[in-house]
């Protein structure tokens, strides 16, 4: 089973983001950038099911300028095969990368694609349905569990009630949720083998897809701070300003 993984990079998890002065976004400069967590946890996967004998081969795939290159690099060390970065300077949004995803698995012909369930910097948490929306394959959406058994498998998703268990034909679209697994570090040796990975750079055009933003941004602002708090003398103050004030009682 062919195994196609979307990556995408992003400003690090830990970074406390800036707002550029003139609202138009976050200021990337200087940053540090990385691999948004969830799809280290669908590489991850990817390379279970490889060391379990589910998978042969483990493309992954990222769409963004050449820095996003660092992502694929990165995502090789973790144990990924092969690389194919469509090279774009649009920003990407979750329609466009889908249609390039869908022209990829038509190129590519995985019987599994395995995104995460959302980007840290959008929180769009759109491309891996749309993708299956596009092209009529079943999805698993926040997978907490996989389970392969022939050319079916098992998922098991957090929804709000408790875990819904899921069985599903191949080929499918997966997304994947924190708890699905623990990504592993990249090790020295891994890393360096990874600089001789194939890595295939592609265009929009070439597969015949318009990344062309949809959407626009009109601004981005922070939220506001946090009020400072006061310190109340007895219970029947706290209970007054609770039910007059904040009217939350
Ligand atoms: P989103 O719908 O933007 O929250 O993204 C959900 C998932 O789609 C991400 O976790 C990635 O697996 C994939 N994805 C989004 N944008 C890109 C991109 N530019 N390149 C590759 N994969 C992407």
């Amino acid at each position: 089973m062919k195994v196609l993984v979307a990556v995408k990079r992003l400003v690090d998890y830990s970074v406390k983001v800036r707002v550029k002065a003139d609202h138009s976004g976050v200021d990337l400069a200087g940053v540090k950038m990385s691999l948004n967590p969830f799809d280290e946890i669908a590489v991850e996967e990817a390379v279970r099911l490889k060391e379990k004998g589910s998978a042969t081969e483990i493309v992954v795939v990222t769409i963004g300028d050449k820095s996003c290159q660092d992502s694929l690099r990165t995502a090789l060390a973790l144990g990924a095969d092969r690389a194919i970065h469509i090279e774009t300077s649009l920003e990407t949004q979750p329609l466009g990368v889908a249609q390039a995803l869908k022209a990829l698995v038509e190129r590519e012909s995985p019987e599994l694609v395995i995104l995460g369930k959302q980007a840290i910097d959008d929180d769009c948490n759109q491309t891996g349905q749309m993708l299956s929306a596009l092209l009529g394959w079943p999805q698993g959406t926040f997978i907490s569990k996989l389970t392969v058994k022939n050319k079916e498998i098992e998922v098991i998703r957090e929804v709000d009630g408790g875990l819904e268990t899921l069985q599903m034909p191949l080929p499918a679209v997966l997304t994947t949720d924190l708890r699905l697994n623990e990504p592993r570090y990249a090790t020295l040796p891994n890393i360096m083998k990874a600089k001789q990975k194939p890595l295939e750079i592609l265009t929009a055009e070439a597969l015949g897809v318009d990344l062309s933003p949809h959407l626009k941004t009109l601004s981005v602002s922070e939220p506001p701070g946090r009020k400072a708090g006061i310190k109340v003398e007895t219970v029947d103050q706290l209970i007054d300003k609770l039910r007059n004030e904040a009217k939350v009682i």
